[in-house]
């Protein structure tokens, strides 16, 4: 047999280290910016288009690279960062693998511009798929420029395994406030397609964080220090009342690197323990300086996983670090967790009356009134109740009427439950869920027809957001207005005018954060309007433990079989189960 080996090709070698390094528009995003912050720039731009897919340009004021550093930039395993192994225990700098201008020059087509202070021209450098298209003399300022067009071009799979532009947009906004908050002391800015996403004068990391998380932040936040011979902790902490239920306000940096790490975050969230209402999460922005001899950084090509040589240690440390500035801010118990002035009713909510949020009942309705207007459209839905019957006989697949023509039978158990006797066994139902299912359903008719009946505020709510909230509002606008809100954006403000009428005025601040904080990335098969008829019927929704008259109960009933779909909830599960009577007889014996 003939020898089979071969080395690869060297553009075969790099699209395949391509893979590694960049996956989304935003690890090349991250690449970018971190090159420009390790070139000692004060000022890096990034500029994107349709979420980075058609374009990604970062402009910075670094030192530039020579006509032949720029060129050999671009090589696989060229850097300036690391010299010799032993370097690697001594890294400064975001950079040392000389791996990611040589993966993007990969599967992009890129352009770059640089001069060094001491150059009297710029170069310019073209690359397409790895082959040098250019390289010629140009007129630069001092700095460089690298713009990468068509991403992934020479590899549709790649290209089409992208997510929406919502989706990636949201990744690159994650990469760049990584490193814009790692370094406040350079100031950034961000556009895409032609819109200012952000606009960060240098300044400390206090102010960082206000400019990035929306104004007021300085005030929900403490700060936490700990000098010890082994590290050294800086950072924030959220307050316990301020903070969230995603994990949207979770940051560590090592080094002025952003790292994750499982067990710091644990450390963190132990010292929360006791002062978090359910569900939400501790909220913390922690830099941590340690001797680079005692990490390794270099177990994962996009660095963000990392190990320490001392990690009990650390995990003391951080914890009492944490406990120490959460009780020395006197935000540890006694602390009146339903307090929080940021969910105090506006002052026409507090002179008013509150309203409970209840299920609408039209009285008259009776679902097995054989002469009804309403019989026809229900009695299918009450038909296609009995598809699940497979045993049943076909005597026993009729309309569940009791003798006499009376109403189904129905009452609650647990509070939470909704039982109705049909002819054929019985039907429980899960009151949440069900109700959930109804008013999705109604949202999203809301968002494809005639837009949903509004209430207009006396006195309108103001509400501060953070500069990736607003945009979020502002692409979604269409959808909110076809919900039912009347938003208007001013400066760091949200101002509602108006409301959903089927919300009240205590419900709202609820509804709105968990809209603010709906995660994109749960997107994938949905529309960013889809998944706002989901929240808001998550948030609005009756919950397990409301008890409800009869009278609801069956219109809750009547609504559910009203619905396009009526046994799966929005959230993807059964809204009800049915006990058939061949079943219960089972039993019996
Ligand atoms: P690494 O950052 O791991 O060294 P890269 O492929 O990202 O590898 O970059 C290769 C080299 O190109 C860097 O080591 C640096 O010398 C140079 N370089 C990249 N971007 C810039 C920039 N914006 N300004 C100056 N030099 C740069
Ligand atoms: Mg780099």
């Amino acid at each position: 047999m003939s020898d089979i080996i071969q080395l690869l090709p060297d553009h075969v070698a790099n699209q395949i280290a391509a893979g590694e390094v960049i996956q989304r528009p935003a690890s090349a995003v991250k690449e970018l910016i971190e090159n420009a912050v390790d070139a000692g720039a004060t000022r890096i731009q990034l500029l994107i288009k349709d979420a980075g897919k058609s374009l990604i340009q970062v402009i910075d004021d670094g030192k530039g690279m020579t006509v032949t550093d720029l060129r050999l930039a671009f090589e696989r395993h060229a850097t300036s960062k690391i010299k010799l192994a032993t370097d690697l225990f001594q890294l400064n700098t975001k950079g040392f693998r000389g791996e990611a201008l040589a993966s993007i020059a990969a599967v992009a087509h890129v352009e770059a511009h640089s001069r060094t202070e001491l150059d009297k021209v710029a170069s310019c450098i073209k690359i397409e798929g790895t082959k040098i298209v250019s390289q010629e003399v140009t007129v630069a300022p001092v700095g460089t420029s690298i713009a990468i067009r068509n991403l992934f071009f020479n590899i549709p799979a790649r290209r089409n395994f992208l997510k929406t532009d919502t989706v990636e947009l949201r990744h690159c906004i994650d990469e760049f406030q990584r490193v814009a908050l790692a370094h406040p002391d350079i100031s950034f800015s961000f556009l895409n397609n032609g819109s200012e996403l952000f606009d960060l004068p240098a300044s400390n990391l206090k102010r960082r964080l206000a400019q990035i998380m929306g104004g007021k932040f300085d005030e929900k936040i403490v700060a936490i220090e700990e000098d010890t011979p082994i590290a050294q902790f800086r950072g924030f902490l959220v307050k316990p009342n301020f903070t969230k239920k995603s994990r949207g306000q979770q940051f560590f940096f090592v080094n002025q690197r952003f790292v994750k790490s499982a067990f710091l975050h644990h450390a963190v969230s132990a010292a929360y323990e006791g002062l978090l209402r359910d569900g939400y999460q501790p909220g913390y922005f922690i830099f941590l300086q340690i001797d680079p001899a005692h990490i390794d950084i270099n177990i994962h090509p996009t660095k963000t996983e990392i190990k320490f040589s001392d990690e009990q240690s650390l995990y003391a440390i951080l914890k009492s670090a944490v406990k120490h500035s959460l009780g020395m801010f006197q935000v540890t118990p006694p602390l009146d967790f339903d307090r929080d002035p940021s969910m105090d009713p506006s002052y026409a909510t507090a002179q008013s009356v509150p309203k409970n949020p209840s299920i609408e009942v039209d009285a008259s309705f009776n679902p097995f009134d054989q002469n009804g207007v309403q019989h026809t459209t229900k009695t299918t839905k009450w038909d296609s109740l009995y598809a699940g019957f497979e045993t049943a006989t076909s005597e026993s697949l009729q309309l569940p009427l009791e003798e006499g023509g009376a109403g189904p039978k129905v009452f609650q158990v647990f509070q939470k439950y909704i039982v109705s006797s049909v002819r054929s066994g019985l039907l429980v139902i899960d009151q949440q869920r069900a109700h959930q299912r109804v008013l999705y359903e109604q949202f999203l008719n809301y968002l494809t027809g005639q837009s949903a009946p509004q209430q207009q505020l006396l006195f309108p709510l103001q509400k501060e957001i953070s500069p990736y909230e607003k945009n979020l509002l502002t692409q979604n606008s269409d959808a909110l207005h076809a919900l039912g809100f009347d938003a208007q954006i001013k400066g760091e403000a949200l101002i509602l005018n108006a409301i959903p009428s089927v919300c009240s005025e205590t419900q709202i601040h609820e509804v709105l954060d968990a809209i603010l904080e709906m995660d994109q990335n749960t997107t994938e098969s949905f529309s960013p309007s889809d998944l706002m008829a989901k929240i808001m019927a998550r948030s609005l929704s009756i919950t397990a433990g409301k008890r409800l008259t009869s009278q609801e109960q069956e219109q809750l009933i009547h609504d559910l079989f009203a619905c396009k779909e009526t046994q799966i909830s929005p959230f993807n599960r059964q809204i009800f189960v049915t006990l058939e009577k061949g079943e219960l007889e089972k039993k019996m014996n």
